[in-house]
């Protein structure tokens, strides 16, 4: 299923290469005291328990993307191999595209992030449809199976990132990565 070395690769921040849910976990604690891990949040709809005034916590997300983006994103610390990770992917010839549905406002903090952490990209994707399938590109690398069924669908390759949430059974049959290093050893970089 790999793709020619100079490929484009779509790859997701938010899950697959910045740790974003820590982040969110501090601010439902120190702002309403409501004490979760990551590893809780295991759906996308998952609702935000009393007393946090959201319905879930892509609600949550959202208002902090919009009135807090430079303490939401500004410092995370990527996921564990994911520096490495593309770097080696763009050592090895694949052209990066970064594809986020961040909202556009945060493009700036995210692509300064991303210069911080010397992670390496070809181009940064403003305005990713809300269908990722629409993108240009040959293999999506994404911690949401929506994503990546929406990638498969439309005749690209995908990639799916395992976290707590995803769930592999929606985009069958894309790979699952339980990690950077199993993307690593998927396109033997
Ligand atoms: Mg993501």
């Amino acid at each position: 299923m790999l793709p020619d070395p100079d490929a484009t690769l779509l790859v997701d921040l938010d899950g697959t290469v910045a740790d974003q849910l820590p982040r969110v976990c501090e601010y439902l604690d120190t702002a309403h005291g409501v004490d979760i891990t990551p590893a809780e949040i295991d759906a996308w709809s998952w609702p935000v328990p009393d007393p946090a005034p959201h319905a879930h916590i892509g609600e949550t997300i959202d208002e902090l993307m919009q009135e807090r983006p430079e303490w939401f994103l500004g410092s995370l610390d990527p996921i564990p191999g994911a520096v490495d990770g593309v770097t080696a992917l763009s050592d090895a010839g694949y052209e990066i595209h970064v594809a986020t549905h961040r909202i556009p406002e945060t493009h700036a903090v995210s692509k300064a992030w991303l210069d911080e952490q010397d992670v390496p990209y070809d181009r940064f994707v403003h305005d990713v449809p809300a269908n990722k399938g629409r993108l240009d590109g040959d293999v999506l690398l994404d911690d949401y199976h929506a994503n990546v069924a929406n990638a498969l669908d439309a005749g690209t390759a995908g990639v799916l990132v395992r976290q707590p949430y995803s769930d592999p059974s929606a985009c069958e049959p894309a790979p699952v990565a339980d990690g950077w290093d199993d993307i690593v050893d998927l396109f033997g970089v």
